[in-house]
């Protein structure tokens, strides 16, 4: 079928919205016409070769949409249901089994690829292959193929505009505070880097009665917002951070997260711990990136470095719990986003980068 796209052909550069052919479903795939796809970080990070994704690609990897068609082996979702397009993972290597599909041993494989697991990709132009797949599904087209294994049904009477952040920013922020460093009350949490993912951390700390929770950014008005989010203090990241939290909590904080991925955030964000500690990063580094620290720091105060992906998120479950939250309006992730017309991604993708929004989701159609 003929889709509009979304294409990155070189980095640093406007994608170019173009007509492709995408394949029909294959038995275990899944056809879904998007209604919105969120744009997260990784995606401009993909586009400018944090990793060396292939080129040219249609990135994309927080879609929103409705079920069109499925193969036949497909169980999970029929035409008609609403869902959101999430991580993919193979769902047979040790972490798979485990139930720990965030750590899947083929995550690159099936996420960053470029193409399905047999090498081939779905999407072409002129009759020359376009690199797909990306998170299992390219959501940056009117388009896109998904498999059981990063597709989650969600509830029909919620606007699925609203819900695409939840497919990788949100779920990735709030479950590593809900799922994994689990601060609870009388403990305090510093979040570095106040974008949605930051933000998304916030809200889940407020939820879950996290005492004490300090949002870190450069950017006053993300500030500002954090402060209405759940952040019971801020900082500017140009004041000197290490001794406001010191001020703050005596201590040190006991949780901190970074979402930046800059070496020398994560190093503060590692040295502000009181003793017991734990840091959660989960920003996209560049590839080969590497952080100093303190060994003793570490050790003498159990303190503990920990990487995070995707929240850990069981997403079946995780997810549509996240959504129930947001209608009872008590996880207002709708506060994060500006929508935009599909056609105008590359203004999405700036204002972004300038951090003149928070979380850009574009609409189709
Ligand atoms: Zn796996
Ligand atoms: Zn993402």
């Amino acid at each position: 079928m003929k889709i509009q796209a979304a294409v990155t052909r070189q980095k640093h550069a406007p994608m170019s919205i173009e007509t492709l052919t995408l394949e029909a479903p294959r038995d275990d795939e899944i056809l879904v016409k998007l209604v919105a796809t969120g744009i997260c970080h990784t995606d401009i990070a993909m586009r400018d070769q944090a990793f060396p994704v292939p080129q040219p690609i249609v990135l994309g990897h927080e879609g929103a949409g409705i079920v069109e068609r499925v193969g036949k082996a497909v169980r999970k979702v029929a035409p008609g249901d609403h869902v959101l397009m999430t991580f993919n993972s193979c769902g047979h290597c040790p972490s798979c089994d485990h139930g720990a599909p965030t750590y899947c041993h083929d995550f690159f494989g099936r996420n960053f690829a470029g193409g399905r697991s047999d090498g081939t990709s779905a999407l072409a132009k002129d009759g020359h292959s376009i690199h797909g797949n990306f998170f299992g599904q390219s959501s940056f087209a009117t388009h896109a193929l998904c498999r059981e294994a990063n597709v989650v049904k969600v509830r029909a009477d919620v606007a699925l505009e609203s819900l695409a952040p939840l497919a990788c920013g949100v779920q990735t922020g709030a479950g590593a505070i809900i799922n994994v460093l689990k601060p609870g009350p009388g403990a305090s949490l510093a979040v570095f880097g106040t974008g949605s993912v930051g933000l998304s951390a916030i809200m889940a700390a407020r939820l879950i009665g996290v005492s004490t929770i300090i949002g870190i950014d450069r950017n006053e008005s993300r500030l500002a917002l954090a402060r209405e989010l759940g952040a019971t203090h801020t900082i500017n990241a140009a004041e000197d951070v290490g001794a406001k939290i010191a001020e703050t909590t005596g201590w040190g904080v006991d949780f901190s997260f970074d979402t930046t991925g800059n070496a020398k955030v994560i190093r503060l964000a590692v040295d502000c711990l009181a003793p017991r500690g734990s840091c959660g990063i989960v920003g996209a580094s560049d590839a080969g990136t590497e952080i100093t620290l303190d060994a003793l720091h570490i050790m003498t105060g159990g303190r503990t470095l920990r990487g995070i992906v995707e929240g850990e998120s069981h997403f079946d479950v995780f997810v549509p719990a996240l959504i129930d939250l947001f209608v009872q309006g008590r996880f207002p992730l709708d506060r994060l986003v500006t929508y935009y017309p599909f056609e105008r991604i590359n203004d999405a993708i700036a204002d972004s980068e300038t951090g003149a929004v928070v979380k850009p989701v574009l609409r189709f159609g």
